[in-house]
């Protein structure tokens, strides 16, 4: 793991309509440039910190995960602002700080499991009180 925090600015691109909003957690899906440049020792997983959009900052919940568009060969950067309700805001900037770790990748049984896994991810990016990424 990386010495935390760690900052980006990337530009927020259409996914590929894995049902973010479906699940109620819709997530800005950031561009290459931004999975490019990531630290490789960043693991794949969930993350808090903080993202700016617009001039205002919001908390953040954040996966990095595979991304099965392209056979799990290529990483995805997905980043959901905490208390925003907006509109959509493709094509736009934005910038984050990664603080924290919160878990690993896994795969859920039910979608009932993940909406909870969700849920209890974005409490405790809310909180910010997950054990900080092992230094
Ligand atoms: P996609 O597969 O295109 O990423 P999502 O269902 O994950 O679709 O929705 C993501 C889009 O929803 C974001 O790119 C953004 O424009 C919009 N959006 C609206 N509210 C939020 C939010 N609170 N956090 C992240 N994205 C949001
Ligand atoms: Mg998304």
């Amino acid at each position: 793991m990386p010495l935390l925090p760690y900052r980006f600015t990337g530009e927020v691109v259409r996914g590929f309509g894995r049902g973010g909003k479906e699940l109620g957690c819709p997530t800005a899906n950031m561009d290459d440039s931004v999975i490019e440049n990531l630290p490789e020792d960043l693991a794949v997983g969930v993350y808090y910190g903080n993202a700016c959009f617009e001039g205002k900052e919001y908390k953040m919940a954040m996966s990095i995960g595979w991304n099965p568009q392209y056979q799990n060969e290529k990483k995805t950067v997905e980043i959901h602002l905490i208390d925003y309700y907006g509109c959509d805001f493709y094509g736009k900037k934005l910038t984050a700080v990664i603080i924290g770790f919160i878990r690993e990748m896994k795969s859920f049984a039910s979608l009932e499991e993940l909406k909870k896994a969700i849920a209890k991810d974005i409490e405790i990016a809310r909180h910010g009180t997950a054990e900080h990424g092992k230094l």
